[in-house]
């Protein structure tokens, strides 16, 4: 059965689904993105997606192609109408299509473009991975600098999972100035005792939203979290690993350059952090 997708207030069958080659979105990577999960059908995080997507929005002074009341309501549409019970909403924002290319942005005459489509992935809340863990390797970032602004240049975090799978690995920690800055499309956090440390918000990663919760549940469980930067050597002598994503959830990581951590299996902070992570996801998901 083909999906149904969402473009510029249209819900079409995604072979009819279409946007124009003169859109900046396509032309120039003008244009931010975001990825809700949705757990029995219902979307996990909702309001701090549409959060970020504004603030994403306004520090690229692009224009906003709906209210978070209608984004909402497109987004369960298009979960009803694709049957998603585990899977994924993609949403991109795109400064619109002017008729020439230009570097300056168009005027305000020209509208954005707003598309929308799920992910079917039965299981999500059960990855075998999260029972074996994840390898990582370690390479340069060599993204731009505003990486706190959530845009669709993703060709270095695709070059970085090729560097990855090219090694037998499942993703790649980027590192700048000597400290970890995050996965390629995740948080990264290391476990030294009873301590969690996670990179510090700033321009140089992207505020996980799956990361605020981890963060306020690890609280709440009297887990001593240290927000700061850390090095690669600091995470080859953790006691274990973990990343953090709206669609990998908490996510254990068991090697790093191809050096085990610890016993090279899930660690127990990371795993219990997922247990209450999928299960107060669960519970809160509208
Ligand atoms: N960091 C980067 C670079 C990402 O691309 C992502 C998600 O795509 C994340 C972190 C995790 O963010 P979230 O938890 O909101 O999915």
């Amino acid at each position: 059965m083909s999906r149904i997708v969402y473009v510029n207030g249209d819900y079409l069958p995604e072979s009819e689904a279409k946007v124009s080659v003169f859109d900046r979105g396509f032309l120039m990577a003008d244009a931010v993105y975001e990825v809700t999960s949705v757990l029995g059908g219902k979307l996990v995080d909702f309001d701090g997606h549409t959060t970020r997507l504004r603030r994403s929005l306004s520090e690229l002074d692009m224009p906003s192609p709906a209210t978070d009341e209608d984004l909402l309501a497109i987004h369960r549409e298009l979960v009803a109408r694709n049957g998603i019970e585990d899977g994924m909403v993609y949403l991109q924002v795109t400064r619109g299509a002017p008729s020439e290319r230009d570097f300056a942005y168009p005027d305000a005459s020209v509208p954005p473009t707003l598309v929308l489509f799920t992910q079917a992935k039965p299981g999500l809340a059960d990855s075998p991975l999260a029972r074996t863990g994840m390898a990582v390797i370690s390479i340069p970032d060599q993204r731009w600098a505003r990486r706190d602004i959530k845009t669709v240049q993703l060709l270095y975090p695709s070059m970085g999972k090729m560097m990855a799978k090219a090694q037998g690995a499942d993703d790649a920690w980027m590192i700048e100035d000597g400290v970890v800055t995050e996965g390629t499309s995740n948080n990264a956090y290391i476990v030294k005792g009873d301590t969690i440390v996670t990179r510090d918000l700033g321009p140089h990663i992207l505020a996980g939203i799956t990361r605020a919760a981890v963060l306020r549940f690890a609280a709440e469980s009297q887990m001593k979290v240290e927000e700061r930067p850390f090095t690669l050597d600091e995470a080859l002598a953790a006691d274990e690993a973990f990343i953090t994503s709206a669609t990998t959830f908490v996510m254990p990581v068991v090697r790093i350059d191809g050096r085990d951590l610890g016993a090279g299996r899930p660690g127990p902070v990371a795993i219990r952090l997922r247990e209450i992570y999928i299960e107060e996801s669960r519970r809160a998901a509208i």
